[in-house]
Formats: C-alpha cells, sequence, structure tokens
C-alpha cells in the first residue's frame, strides 16, 4: 500500500513524476537508450534543460532580465555562493535569524565578509518570524528565509529593503502566488516541494551580478553558469529531468495560483484540528504559521504512544518532530492530497 508521506524532504512527489520519470530510466523518449546514459550534450537532454530553465519562469512570471540556473550542492552551497557573488570585498550583507537553516546561511557568509544579523527568533527557538528591522542601502544586500522548515515558521510578506533582496526558498517554493520580481536572488534545494535531491534552483536577475570585486572559483561563479546555460559541468541529469516533470504537471493543473488553493484548503483543515482538539497544540505563533511544515505537540505527553500507534497503523509516515523542535512535523508539500491530511486529522480525532 502506498502511504501517506508527510517526510520533510526529501519529500512527496506527484505520482504521475514518479511514473515518468521510472519510464526515462528505461527508455528515454523512446530513442532506445535510458536518460542516465546519454550525453548531458545531446539534443534531447539539452531539450529538457532549456524547457526547465523555462517553465520556471513562466510559472513565476518573470522577464528576461532574470536567468533560471540548476546546480548542484543544495541549498547548503547557496549558503556560499550567494556572498561570493554579492558580497563585496569591503561591503556588508544583512541576514535574518529564523531557523537552522538561516544560521546555516549567515555561517557561511561570515566566511566571506562582514555580516550584520538584523533580526532573530533565536531566543524562542525559532516559534516565530521576526518583523520588526529596517534594511539601509549600507548593506551589499539582504537574506531571508520564506518557510522555516524545521520550526514550521513562514513569512507571509517580504520587507521592503532598500538593498537587493535575496531569499532562501527551499521548503515553499512554487507553493503560493508571490511577486517573484520582488527578489533579486531565489534559491531552492529541489527536493523539498520541486523534484528530487541533486539539483538546486537558482533565479538571478543578470543584472546584479559582477560587482563585488571578488575573484570567483569557477563553479561558484553564477556568471560562468549563466553564460554556459547550466552546462558549465555535467548537470544532474536525473534531479533536472524529475524537477522538469513536476513543474510541468504543476503548470498543467492550474500552475502556482491551483497549488495554493489546494495547500490553504490542507493548511486549514490540520490547523482547525489542532487548534480545536485539546490533545494538541502549535507550536508556531498562529500569524508566521507554515502551509508547508505543520509543527505541534501532543498537550499530554502519556498519549505519545497510542498516538505514535494509531498514525503508524493508518499508513502514515514521516509524521515525527525535528529532534531540535521535538512533537509532530506535518509537511504538506504541493503534491500531497488533502485527503491524506484528513487521514491525519481522523487519527488526531480518535485519541
Ligand atoms: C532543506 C533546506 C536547506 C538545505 O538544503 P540542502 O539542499 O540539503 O542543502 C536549506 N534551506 C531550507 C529552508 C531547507 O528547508
Amino acid at each position: 500500500m502506498k502511504k501517506h508521506n508527510f517526510s520533510a524532504g526529501p519529500s512527496i512527489l506527484p505520482q504521475e513524476v514518479f511514473q515518468k520519470a521510472s519510464e526515462a530510466i528505461l527508455d528515454f523518449n523512446g530513442i532506445g537508450l535510458s536518460l542516465l546514459e546519454i550525453s548531458h550534450r545531446s539534443k534531447d537532454f539539452v531539450a529538457v534543460m532549456d524547457e526547465a530553465r523555462a517553465i520556471v519562469k513562466r510559472l513565476m512570471n518573470l522577464g528576461d532580465d532574470y536567468e533560471v540556473l540548476y546546480l548542484q550542492g543544495g541549498a547548503s552551497l547557496q549558503f556560499l555562493m550567494v556572498p561570493y557573488n554579492l558580497l563585496s570585498v569591503d561591503g556588508k550583507a544583512a541576514y535574518t535569524n529564523t531557523g537552522t537553516w538561516a544560521s546555516g546561511a549567515i555561517k557561511e557568509a561570515k566566511m566571506i565578509g562582514n555580516v550584520d544579523v538584523v533580526a532573530s527568533s533565536k531566543e524562542s527557538n525559532y516559534n516565530y518570524i521576526p518583523k520588526d528591522f529596517t534594511v539601509g542601502s549600507e548593506y551589499d544586500y539582504f537574506h531571508c528565509t520564506s518557510n522555516n522548515t524545521i520550526f514550521g515558521t513562514q513569512m507571509k510578506s517580504f520587507p521592503k529593503v532598500d538593498t537587493l533582496l535575496v531569499c532562501d526558498m527551499s521548503s515553499d517554493i512554487f507553493s503560493r502566488e508571490l511577486d517573484f520580481s520582488q527578489f533579486d536572488l531565489i534559491y531552492a534545494g529541489a527536493q523539498k516541494n520541486m523534484g528530487p535531491a541533486g539539483a538546486t534552483l537558482v533565479v538571478v536577475k543578470k543584472s546584479i551580478l559582477g560587482k563585488t570585486g571578488r575573484q570567483i572559483p569557477t563553479y561558484l561563479d553564477y556568471a560562468v553558469h549563466i553564460d554556459k546555460e547550466s552546462m558549465s559541468n555535467t548537470p544532474p541529469v536525473f534531479a533536472v529531468y524529475a524537477s522538469y516533470l513536476t513543474l510541468k504537471h504543476l503548470e498543467e493543473n492550474g500552475g502556482i495560483a491551483a497549488a495554493e488553493v489546494k495547500n490553504n484548503a490542507k493548511a486549514k483543515l490540520l490547523y482547525d484540528e489542532i487548534d480545536s482538539n485539546p490533545n494538541f497544540q502549535g507550536v508556531a505563533a498562529v500569524e508566521d504559521r507554515s502551509f508547508m511544515n505543520v509543527t505541534f505537540t501532543l498537550t499530554d505527553e502519556s498519549k505519545q504512544e497510542a498516538f505514535d500507534k494509531a498514525w503508524k497503523a493508518a499508513g502514515i509516515s514521516g509524521l515525527n518532530g525535528h529532534r531540535s523542535v521535538g512533537g509532530y512535523r506535518a509537511s504538506i508539500y504541493n503534491a500531497m492530497p488533502i485527503e491524506s491530511v484528513q487521514v491525519l486529522v481522523d487519527v488526531m480525532k480518535s485519541i
């Protein structure tokens, strides 16, 4: 039986994507070869890369001033590539510290240059999004994390800053409509909401590059990847293809607008249960609750064994909270059907 997969990442993808991706491993496009054994420079794969880059711009409604890259190294390597490419030798960058991943981004940036943490919710174990700060033009860029996968908080709006706006969108990219043109650089590890592990999406406004006065190692230089159309070295062909299939599936099913309607309904169903069921309480501040990663705990620890047994028996997988938060985390990414959320809600009602 296929399980109800609430894993935080790598995570659920549309069933159709699993099907098509497996077919391509056996025989890609009917060419008598596997996707995994053809040159990344063959016309069949180049077409995949071109379309995978184009579909991102269509979904995000972005023009030709933006470039789309598929890189390796995960969002974690972007923690380093962003300051390498945007932080000038004498300049400084502004960061918000809203969780484990934001802290990781800050740590890497500090290896490259000057960093100010302009807001943080660390003192309360990252259970809210700090909003009371300003970022002036003395900074080369401002970096934020749109959705804090581990703690279950999400930025509902983005601050107007007097500098470049850079965002780690790993865990809520393509989940809701945003004015994507307000960002100068967006990055995301694919494995949360857009594909398998191994590919990292970068969307960057071309005009912001080349201004730091730094020598940038070849792989870390966005300009190199733009120039070579994400083929500077061998790209992660399978991860790019499966990400492309996922985005195509999204586009064919109403795009981000339709996904957002479904995501809102799933989140409402689950948070309503958390708020009305005396056995549970939410972890994140109500106004900052993530619509992708729902964190909650039992109010009475003695019910843990019964609850754990019940959700496992219902075919639910991946519900345990991250070790730094405890409790439970239900990740309800784009591909999660509302029926699976209903199964979880029914189990919550039953204990
Ligand atoms: C998972 C995650 C990361 C780390 O991604 P990798 O691709 O594993 O490097 C970074 N930021 C956020 C918000 C994440 O959810």
